[in-house]
């Protein structure tokens, strides 16, 4: 039986001798992880990245996420990325596929908060679905959050990414703006570009 190699629109979008970028491959044991890279391509935007069957299941999300409950930020779904895409922080050379400065603007584990209840679906069965319940515990992003696929955007599903209500839901403050810099280096996008060339 032949199995769909769930990386190959990863690997067919880039030139893995070109590109820092990791090839992937690596497995992982215990709580699935999460990342939200800032990604200063030909547009600014955070890729929220979950991970869900092996791989880190990807979204574009524009604005970025939000604490407010009030905020529900689209989130367009992106080819399924490697587990050990969660780490990366570097420059996609100009010319590469995503050109441009990755931050790894937060980094942590979730939990699948459907699974603790009587409902007790698998988060792949989640995703399939389009409804995502997660309790994300990261350096930044804290707290329960709903992604939910929508109809709108036609063929293209979209996604919807909103804060839910508890004590990590914040109306007063843009934690973008108050934490712009690297979770892991506490580096800047500038501070990162900067390295390129002695990578
Ligand atoms: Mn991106």
């Amino acid at each position: 039986m032949i199995k769909r190699d769930p990386l190959a629109a990863y690997r067919a979008k880039r030139d893995l001798g070109k590109t820092p970028e990791p090839l992937g491959g690596e497995k992982h044991d215990g709580a699935p992880v999460f990342v939200v890279q800032k990604h200063d391509a030909s547009h600014l935007h955070y890729d929220l990245r979950l991970e869900i069957g092996g791989v880190l299941k990807s979204w574009a999300v524009p604005k970025g996420p939000s604490l407010d409950p009030k905020v529900k930020r689209l989130a367009i779904p992106t080819e399924d990325h490697p587990l050990d895409y969660a780490d990366f922080e570097g420059v996609i050379p100009e010319g590469e596929y995503g050109a441009g400065t990755v931050m790894v603007w937060d980094i942590g584990t979730y939990r699948n908060l459907k699974s603790e209840t009587q409902e007790a679906h698998s988060i792949d069965e989640n995703y399939e679905q389009g409804h995502l319940e997660i309790y994300l515990d990261g350096k930044k992003l804290k707290g329960a959050f709903t992604m939910v696929r929508t109809k709108r955007g036609g063929a293209k599903p979209q996604w919807l990414l909103w804060k839910k209500k508890d004590d990590f839901a914040d109306t007063g403050h843009d934690i973008l703006i108050d934490e712009p810099n690297s979770a892991v280096t506490r580096r800047s996008l500038g501070q990162i570009a900067a390295q390129k060339g002695d990578q």
